[in-house]
Order: structure tokens, then C-alpha cells, then sequence
């Protein structure tokens, strides 16, 4: 076990980063971050922070050897990193799982080798020509590069076949995978933990709204049935199982019309949809990130209210000028998070705010008028 006091790492200095940095600060550690811009969420909070190249083996050499353990913000930092760091020091998750995590077609490998389903893709890594007898019923499809996308960037919407040599194109033909575009009525995500003792314990389910491919709204709990609500955190859990996962994961799911449940991807760290627990679970995705990391007892994570979480993203900025808080703090279920960022441009994560009520619709209905004033 990693007592407070210790010093913890985290790669990353985005606002996952920063509300880690935050719960582990009132748990009283202290966190290095290693983030190579000068300024960030994280690095602005952290007791340290590292400024350089996730690749600079001299600050890993001085972040592995300073700190108790190490985990990550994002999917993105080279498995090497996390393998490297892990002969200082407990690392989690593990440069595997986030390697599998990091690139599509290997998600989608893993994935389908170990019978989870997804919806219909075709993997197109530039290796084999494309074949003009491509099956039809992959279109209307979207196009995902396989690696470095997140809110819906690097993606294309393909309509027909004969569409895609131009797609591949427009993506400077990387790595990329298509996806059929699957009907859905909801989409969900389970966010749980898993210790290094193999302890699992799932983070209430959250229904996610998505506007332009970046996540807008997400509703707890999900309005989905309690056997879809089963199914879906098994399957979270078997995902886990196989990954020997330990930290925080997240399972984005697609449901469709009948009922049934396709995976959509996984993030092997805390996740936008899961920013509600910050208020309104027994443990935040946050603390249970430092509990697995320290060796601690996971903690409870039951929803204490139904709660509705929106991001406040760039675009209500207007020249840099923030909007009116008023609007968010006349509210006393209302909570404000904002992520100091200086500044604001269309598409970016600036902040969230939740709503708790004590049904999700009052919830919903509230947090959707405050989401109105402020635009
Ligand atoms: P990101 O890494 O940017 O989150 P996703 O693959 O999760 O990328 O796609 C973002 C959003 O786009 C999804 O949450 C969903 O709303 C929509 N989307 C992605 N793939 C599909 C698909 N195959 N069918 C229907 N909608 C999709
Ligand atoms: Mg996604």
C-alpha cells in the first residue's frame, strides 16, 4: 500500500489529469505531472510538474524514481513509456491493456478474438489493396483512424463504396478501420475499477447524448432496462478479465432497437461520462483511480442522487469572455467544474456542470434549461 504522503505520477495534464491530481492532493499525497506543454490543467494544480516529451528518458528517469506509483490521463502515451516506468515503480493500467486501448484495429482484435460484439468493420491498415467486391453492407459507414482520434475527430462518414477510396484519401491513408453506422436508440457507457487484488466494482451507468461526435450530456442513471443494465456491466467486467486490467476503465456501448448491446470502445482510464461521480457518488472515478493505484480498498461507488452532468465546451465562450456563472451558480443543485484553461476555442473541454435532483427527469429538465441560458 502507497500511504499518503508518498508522491504519485500522472502522464498527462489534461482535466482528467487535473481531478486526479485534486482527489489525491485531499487524500493527502502529492502528484507529479509529466506533460510536455507548459501550461496545463494538471501542471497548474500539481506539487510538480515535468515539462517534457512523454519520450524523454531522463524525466522518466527522474518521475519513476521520485515517485510511489505512476498511472495516466490518456490513452495516447506510448505503451514503451508505461513499460519503461513500471521498473521504478507500480504502474496501472499496464503498457498492454493500454496499447490494446490506444489503436483501433487492436481493440477491435482484442475484442472480437475474445467474442465480445461490435458493430460490422472492415480493418484497412494500407497492407492489402482494397477489393472492389468490399461488402455493401458496411455503408452507410464511418471511417475511424485508428489511432489519436477522440470527440469524434479523425473520423469521416462514408455513404456509399464508392466513396471510400476518396475517404482513405482525405486520411492521408493511415491505418484506419470502417465501421458500419449502427441505428441506436441509446448509447452507455460503464466505467468500473479493478485492484490489483482483482477487485471489481462498477460505477453506476451513464446515458450518453453525444452533439458533432463530442459527448454533450450524460444521464444518471441510464433509462435502460436493469437486464440490459446486467448485461452491460458483465460484459465491462469480462473485458476487464481478460485485459488483467487494473485502474479505471470505461466501455463506451451502442444500444440498438433490439436490445442489443454492441461495444464501441474502451478508454483505460477515467472517462468525460463518469465526471457525475465527482458529485453525487460515494467515490469519484478520481479516488478510485488513487485507491487502485495506492493499493487501497476500492471505494463505494453507489450514486447517491440522480444526477445530469453537460460539458461546457469552447463555443460558449464569446472572444475569450466567459459566460454568465450566475447562470449555474443561482442554482444550489447545480455544480460548476471548470478546468482553468486560458483559452477557449470551439470543440474544446472547458468545463462541465451537474445537476442533482431527486429523480433524473427533474434532473434532466433543469440541467437542459441551464444548458439553454447559457448558449
Ligand atoms: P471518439 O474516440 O471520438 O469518442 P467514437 O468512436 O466513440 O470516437 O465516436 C464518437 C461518437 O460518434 C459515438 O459516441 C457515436 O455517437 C458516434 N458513432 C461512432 N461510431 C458509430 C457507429 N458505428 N454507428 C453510429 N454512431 C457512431
Ligand atoms: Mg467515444
Amino acid at each position: 500500500m502507497i500511504k499518503p504522503g508518498a508522491t504519485l505520477g500522472i502522464l498527462g495534464g489534461g482535466q482528467l489529469g487535473r481531478m486526479f491530481v485534486m482527489a489525491a492532493q485531499s487524500m493527502g499525497y502529492a502528484v507529479t505531472v509529466l506533460d510536455p506543454a507548459p501550461d496545463s490543467p494538471a501542471g497548474r494544480v500539481a506539487e510538480r510538474h515535468l515539462c517534457a516529451d512523454y519520450l524523454d528518458f531522463m524525466a522518466l528517469d527522474e518521475l519513476g524514481s521520485t515517485c510511489a506509483g505512476v498511472t495516466t490521463e490518456f490513452e495516447n502515451v506510448p505503451a514503451d513509456t508505461l513499460r519503461y516506468l513500471s521498473k521504478f515503480c507500480p504502474v496501472s493500467p499496464d503498457a498492454d491493456s493500454v496499447a490494446i486501448a490506444q489503436d483501433r484495429i487492436q481493440e477491435k482484435q482484442f475484442l472480437t478474438h475474445n467474442g465480445f460484439a461490435l458493430a460490422p468493420y472492415l480493418i484497412l491498415d494500407g497492407q492489402h489493396p482494397l477489393t472492389p467486391a468490399i461488402d455493401p453492407t458496411l455503408f452507410p459507414g464511418i471511417l475511424k483512424n485508428s489511432r489519436f482520434g477522440y470527440d469524434g475527430k479523425g473520423q469521416v462518414f462514408v455513404e456509399s463504396a464508392d466513396k471510400l477510396h476518396d475517404a482513405l484519401i482525405s486520411m492521408n491513408n493511415r491505418c484506419c478501420v470502417l465501421e458500419k453506422k449502427v441505428s441506436l436508440v441509446r448509447e452507455i457507457s460503464v466505467i468500473l475499477a479493478r485492484g490489483r487484488d482483482q477487485q471489481i466494482v462498477c460505477f453506476p451507468i451513464a446515458e450518453n447524448r453525444h452533439t458533432n461526435g463530442i459527448l454533450d450530456v450524460s444521464i444518471v442513471p441510464a433509462g435502460i432496462e436493469e437486464a440490459i443494465a446486467v448485461q452491460a456491466r458483465e460484459i465491462a467486467r469480462q473485458i476487464a478479465i481478460r485485459l488483467d486490467y487494473v485502474g479505471i476503465l470505461c466501455i463506451e456501448f451502442f444500444l440498438l432497437e433490439n436490445a442489443q448491446l454492441l461495444i464501441n470502445e474502451i478508454a483505460p482510464r477515467p472517462h468525460n461520462s463518469g465526471h457525475f461521480s465527482l458529485d453525487t457518488c460515494i467515490t469519484s472515478q478520481f479516488e478510485q483511480q488513487v485507491r487502485v493505484l495506492c493499493g487501497l480498498p476500492l471505494g463505494n461507488a453507489s450514486l447517491m442522487r440522480p444526477a445530469v452532468m453537460v460539458n461546457l465546451l469552447g463555443d460558449l465562450w464569446r472572444e475569450n469572455c466567459a459566460p454568465d456563472w450566475r447562470l449555474i451558480f443561482n442554482h444550489p443543485v447545480a455544480k460548476l467544474h471548470l478546468y482553468g484553461k486560458q483559452e477557449a476555442r470551439p470543440g474544446r473541454k472547458m468545463g462541465h456542470f451537474t445537476v442533482l435532483a431527486d429523480t433524473v427527469n427533474e434532473a434532466l429538465v433543469l440541467a437542459l434549461s441551464i444548458k439553454q441560458a447559457l448558449t
